[in-house]
């Protein structure tokens, strides 16, 4: 396995191995991988001939009062899972060689105002335009996103169809702990007895499922339930709880499948998301 720094390195590599006739698959991440980034690796090596794993804390994504110094980092560790799950290259670019001196950025309109989108009015616009980068510097056949930022898979398969990448968006399931946190980098952020606090995430929305399937038709009960859980925990501050149609990500009255819903908890300082969907 190779680590890329350079556009210009990893190009020739992409093109050899499209003379030879090998299907590429790319799992765009931000490093510091765990079980839920290697489950869309092992994805991607079973179903194509070769595979990049980009690691690249994409600062466009950022707003300035958020994260992005501080966001961690390890790229041993990560070249060490990439490595152990069968991947060919990671692609780890410095924020100057993507972006130097850019003028021109990928915008999405309606779905990117939504949910995450209102907390982080420019966060999907750094998604969408270091995706695009990636799709054209990589040129894969498939790409692999997970359902745990269920609507950034939304935005990109919307982009995708809009832009006209010829490129198959997988999503794939989100890979929790044992006691049912959703896996994610920013977890280390958390002290023990945040840890244990952000657990109201998953059983929130455990409680809500439970409600839907038990026969229940209101939006608002749904959310009512779910909120009303994450409020008894005093670490626990809610940014959003909504359902919406999956399709869209319109707000719902009534529940009507296929739907998604996504909550966003801040624990102490830390935000954190999670979901679940209904086909
Ligand atoms: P990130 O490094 O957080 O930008 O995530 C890179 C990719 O891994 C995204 O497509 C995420 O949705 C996916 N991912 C992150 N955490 C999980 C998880 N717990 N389960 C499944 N996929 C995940």
């Amino acid at each position: 396995m190779r680590i890329i720094k350079k556009i210009d390195e990893l190009r020739p590599i992409i093109k050899s191995w499209k003379r030879e006739g090998l299907t590429i698959g790319l799992v765009p991440t931000m490093g510091y991988l765990h079980e839920g980034h290697k489950s869309l690796i092992d994805r991607a090596v079973k179903e194509n001939d070769r595979v990049v794993v980009s690691d690249f804390v994409n600062p466009t994504q950022f707003a300035p009062n958020e994260d992005f110094e501080t966001y961690p980092r390890d790229l041993d560790a990560d070249a060490a899972l990439c490595e152990a799950a069968g991947a060919d290259v990671i692609f780890n670019p410095e924020p100057d060689e993507m972006y130097r001196d850019a003028l021109t950025f990928v915008d999405m309109n309606k779905i990117t105002k939504v949910l995450c989108g209102k907390t982080r009015p420019i966060h999907f616009s750094g998604v969408c335009t270091v995706v695009s980068k990636l799709f054209n510097i990589v040129t894969p056949d498939r790409a692999y996103f997970g359902r745990k930022d269920a609507q950034q898979l939304c935005v990109i398969k919307k982009m995708v169809e809009d832009l006209n990448f010829d490129i198959e968006i997988v999503g794939c399931p989100i890979v929790r702990e044992s006691d049912g946190l959703a896996k994610s980098s920013r977890n280390t952020y958390l002290n023990p007895e945040e840890r244990k606090a952000a657990l109201c995430l998953s059983r929130s929305l455990e409680k809500g499922k439970r409600l839907i399937e038990g026969g229940e038709e209101s939006v608002a009960a749904v959310l009512d339930v779910i909120k009303t859980e994450i409020n008894k925990e005093p670490l626990a501050e809610t940014d959003y709880a909504e359902i919406v149609d999956l399709k869209d990500l319109s707000p719902l009255v009534k529940i009507k499948k296929p739907l998604l819903c996504a909550i966003a908890v801040y624990i102490g300082k830390t935000r954190l998301i999670d979901n679940f969907i209904m086909e």
